[in-house]
């Protein structure tokens, strides 16, 4: 691994959006360290600016890494986040991360309409910005290949029991977009993948959990590996999807969740495997 120059990223401009923290600034990372550039996009200016700070400490030697201010659920900002990365030579990458997430405790038939809309805007309008953008650029710097990931969730391959319908109903259309796109332009040699995670430690998942340690546990124990997993985890499986190495990896519903999704659990753990 190395920053500029060398390494599995070594020459390609990225975008990577919802930066700030989470997944997204473990991404950051890892493509700095891997030798790509970066635009780091994120629509919280105070968060960026100490994200930004964090990978130049951590990455020394990095080639460009910067950021700026970006709300994925306005086609403008996308586009100039997209169209900075003109002027390095185009981008290759983008990685459309940014998402939130609202609980509720009430029916999940009670879901107000406006966190349906918000929730909408950002994962679903926001990543299909994102998309867009990236193949017109693309196609603007006569590229022949280009990596898209979108970041979706498990819980649009398995449900959830805990009210969260708009943000489960707008993984699915994550998914199913990507799809869509990943057949579309596959010629064109663009690729698109889904990201899938599990729960995982992250801001997003802190906010949701607060500091109630028995909902905690109850949710860790439905891991076979008896844990949530980490933002870095997801971040070393989104390198190897904007790499090359990747190159076959198309329309896929990237699972990176320690199992959970295929496993039946009991409320004490994995079940002991059936007899044969
Ligand atoms: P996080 O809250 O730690 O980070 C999300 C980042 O997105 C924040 O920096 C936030 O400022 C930014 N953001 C929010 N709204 C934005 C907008 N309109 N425009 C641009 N940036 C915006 O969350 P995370 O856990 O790193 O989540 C990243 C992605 O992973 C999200 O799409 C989320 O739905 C998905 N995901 C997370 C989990 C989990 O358990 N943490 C599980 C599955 C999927």
């Amino acid at each position: 691994m190395s920053s500029s120059g060398r390494g599995r990223l070594a020459g390609k401009n990225a975008v990577i959006t919802g930066a700030a923290g989470g997944i997204g600034l473990e991404t950051s990372i890892l493509f700095a360290k891997e030798g790509a550039n970066v635009l780091m996009a994120d629509i919280s200016q105070e968060a960026l600016d100490r994200a930004l700070a964090k990978v130049k400490q951590l990455v020394p030697g990095a080639g460009r890494v910067e950021a700026k201010v970006c709300d994925v659920s306005k086609e403008a900002d996308v586009q100039a986040a997209v169209e900075h990365l003109d002027a390095w030579g185009g981008l290759d990458v983008i990685f459309n991360n940014a998402g939130i997430m609202h609980a509720q405790d009430a029916d999940a038939l009670d879901t107000p309409e406006a966190i349906w809309d918000l929730t909408h805007n950002i994962n679903v309008k926001g990543v299909w910005y994102g998309c867009k953008h990236a193949v017109l650029a693309l196609r603007r710097h006569g590229k022949a290949k280009g990596s898209i990931i979108n970041t979706a969730s498990v819980v649009a391959l398995v449900g959830s029991a805990t009210p969260q319908l708009a943000y489960t109903a707008s993984k699915g259309a994550v998914l199913a977009l990507t799809r869509e796109l990943a057949i579309v332009h596959a010629r064109e040699g663009f690729r698109f993948n889904s990201l899938c995670p599990a729960p995982l430690n992250t801001p997003l998942l802190q906010d949701w959990l607060g500091d109630d340690q028995a909902k905690r546990f109850r949710r860790e124990v439905h891991f076979p590996t008896g844990r949530f997993g980490e933002a870095v985890e997801q971040a070393h499986a989104v390198v190897f999807l904007a790499s090359d190495e990747s190159s076959f990896v198309n329309g896929a519903d990237f699972v990176v969740d320690g199992g959970m999704s295929k496993a039946y659990v009991t409320p004490e753990g994995p079940a002991a495997p059936a007899p044969v």
